[in-house]
């Protein structure tokens, strides 16, 4: 599992735990979520802005 942050607003996505409000259960893969998904928090980067943090 990995996580992934959001350049702008340090939003962390990580894999384990998903994004249940976006609709992501826990466990949700990186590479399940749409490459256009905006991020949650700031809205002005989307999925391929993030950058991955730590995991494998
Ligand atoms: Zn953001």
């Amino acid at each position: 599992m990995a996580i992934y942050e959001c350049p702008v607003c340090k939003y962390d996505y990580d894999e384990a735990t998903g994004a249940p409000r976006e609709g992501f259960p826990p466990g949700t893969a990186w590479s399940d979520i749409a490459d256009d998904w905006p991020c949650p928090d700031c809205g002005v980067r989307e999925k391929i802005d993030f950058e991955q943090k730590a995991g494998s």
